[in-house]
């Protein structure tokens, strides 16, 4: 064999720079799953059923593009023993001798190093291709990094906007202004939300439902539905996806972007007017080209709001990029930062919803019946506790990488660590994302469904989160009062006696010891 071709479960785009020159006489390639890959963190079944599903179809897809025969191997989960990537890697190796082993760079630095490893130890020659599917390459954002000592994503997206002439009037942005953020936070009011669009209908194929009863056999106890499983696994359904989103929801994507609603009607949409594209761009069923060039051409045409279609390309080619980025930038370190030192366990609810606060219960329900929760209960109500209760960063990232079917550890470990944990200590961010559970009586509805009272951080109906909140603040008071961003919150914490801020202490260490039954 000439090339040896190495294709991972969230690589499955045609255009694939591993197989740029393939040539299906001489080069052969290899798929597989593994149980560790779905076993490392306890995933969400519904994550496993994604992965091994869009896998199959994209080798069923490329067996179709050669007709005349392909030399290759997919390794099915339940017809061969090998536990990890490297054994079934190694195995292939070492049967076919390639004169090179290829592979677009792996979206995991331990893949990366397994690999690397891997090669040497077996004298094979590893070739590694830039992964094209992103519109900034690692070394572009390692340039860009160096010269902008501060990293903050909206300098990195005003870039990205110029350097691709997005939603730009000559050298300025279209509107005047680079960031309509400020658009895009409006609350559902007291009446909830309106006319929330209808969640793509989804039909199940033969395929599918195969990897379903092979997860539902080999992986009987993992947590998380099946029930209610609409995740595109072939292009053509993220292309479906993409198309729905367009008509139906991108117009209205800005206003609502960081409310949450708890709704009593079971038959609403609980994505609201979320895209659900993460998990068809993440597998690279989708190009992020081809989802900006469909909104700003919605734009256009359908003369959509400016803050809506800019809010929603700041996520792909900002935050994305951004994100991915940053994961390479501090790879392996940022797996390893625990800047507050944290060292709490997750409490057990985390993986059955099972307490009294409804905004962890919600949000928890949520994703343990879809694999889904949207940005701000990730970030503002799941991954807010995770800092105030300081849980200890490794449980919390392992969590995340289990329950969403859109995790994959570049995109997730800096959203955990880096954004909602500060566990970095703000490489990237100007201060912890934290706040009482007054923010979360703002953003959502669920606070009325409570026996907890957000306004209140002592006493036995007080809010966890106001309690751990204020508890943070006074912890952490000289670092606060000294960052610009941070200072205004300390100031209340100045109107507090030493005996208020002795009672919230008290308190604070009640519900921490009390944790698995708040
Ligand atoms: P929309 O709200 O419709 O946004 C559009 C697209 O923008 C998303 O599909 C996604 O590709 C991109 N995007 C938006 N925000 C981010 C972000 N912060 N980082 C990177 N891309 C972004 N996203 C993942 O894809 N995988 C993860 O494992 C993941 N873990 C997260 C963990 C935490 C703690 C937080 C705060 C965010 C995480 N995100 C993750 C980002 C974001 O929450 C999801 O991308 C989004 O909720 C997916 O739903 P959607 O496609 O409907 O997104
Ligand atoms: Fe969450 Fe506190 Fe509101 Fe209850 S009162 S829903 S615990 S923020």
């Amino acid at each position: 064999t000439r090339h040896l071709v190495l294709i991972l479960g969230d690589q499955l785009n045609l255009d694939n720079p591993a197989l740029e020159d393939f040539d299906s006489t001489q080069d052969a390639i290899v798929m597989a799953e593994v149980s560790h890959e779905a076993t490392q963190v306890w995933s969400h079944k519904a994550r496993i059923v994604l992965f091994l599903s869009a896998m199959r179809h994209f080798y069923a897809a490329l067996v179709h593009q050669y007709p005349s025969g392909l030399q290759g191997s997919y390794l099915k989960l339940d017809e061969h023993s090998f536990a990890t990537l490297k054994d079934a890697w190694a195995q292939q190796i070492s049967l076919l001798k390639p004169q090179k082993v290829i592979v677009c760079e792996p979206g995991e630095y331990r893949l990366e190093q397994d690999l690397i490893a891997l090669c040497k130890e077996m004298n094979a020659e590893l070739v590694v291709r830039d992964d094209t599917h992103f519109m900034c390459s690692k070394a572009d954002f390692i340039h860009w990094a160096k010269v902008n000592k501060q990293l903050r994503m909206e300098f990195f997206y005003r870039k990205m906007r110029q350097k691709y002439d997005l939603l730009m009037q000559g050298d300025e942005p279209v509107g005047g202004a680079w960031n309509y953020d400020a658009e895009n936070r409006k609350t559902f009011g007291k009446s909830g939300p309106q006319n929330v669009p209808a969640a793509p209908q989804v039909s199940i194929d033969g395929l599918t439902q195969t990897v379903i009863d092979t997860v539902e056999t080999y992986f009987p106890n993992h947590p998380g539905s099946l029930k209610n499983f609409i995740w595109p696994v072939t292009r053509a359904a993220a292309l479906q996806f993409l198309e729905d989103f367009i008509k139906n929801k991108l117009a209205g994507f800005g206003d609502h972007q960081d409310a949450m609603w708890q709704s009593a009607n079971s038959s609403q949409s609980p994505y609201l007017w979320h895209s659900l594209l993460s998990t068809s761009l993440n597998l690279k069923l989708l190009n992020p080209r081809e989802v900006i060039a469909a909104a700003v051409a919605a734009y256009h045409q359908q003369q959509l709001p400016l803050a809506s279609v800019e809010g929603f390309i700041r996520q792909i080619l900002g935050w994305r990029e951004f994100i991915r980025g940053v994961y390479w930038l501090d790879m392996p370190k940022m797996g390893e930062a625990n800047h507050y030192k944290h060292t709490c366990t997750l409490p057990s609810w985390y993986w059955t919803g099972d307490t009294h606060m409804n905004c962890m219960k919600q949000t928890i329900n949520d994703t343990m019946q879809h694999g889904y929760a949207h940005h701000i209960q990730r970030l503002m109500v799941t991954g807010m506790f995770g800092i105030l209760a300081e849980l200890n960063p490794r449980e919390v990232e392992a969590w995340y990488l289990a329950v969403y079917v859109d995790a994959v550890e570049w995109v997730e470990l800096p959203n955990v660590a880096g954004m909602a944990l500060y566990a970095n200590g703000g490489r990237f961010t100007s201060k912890p994302y934290i706040a009482s559970g007054a923010y979360i009586k703002r953003m959502s509805n669920y606070c009325s469904h409570c026996k907890y009272k957000p306004e209140l951080k002592t006493g036995e109906t007080a809010c966890p989160t106001t309690t751990l909140y204020w508890n943070f603040l006074i912890k952490h008071y000289d670092t606060f009062s000294r960052n610009p961003r941070t200072t205004l919150m300390t100031k209340n914490v100045d109107r507090f006696s030493e005996a208020d801020k002795a009672e919230v202490q008290a308190r604070a260490q009640y519900v921490l010891q009390q944790i698995n039954a708040i």
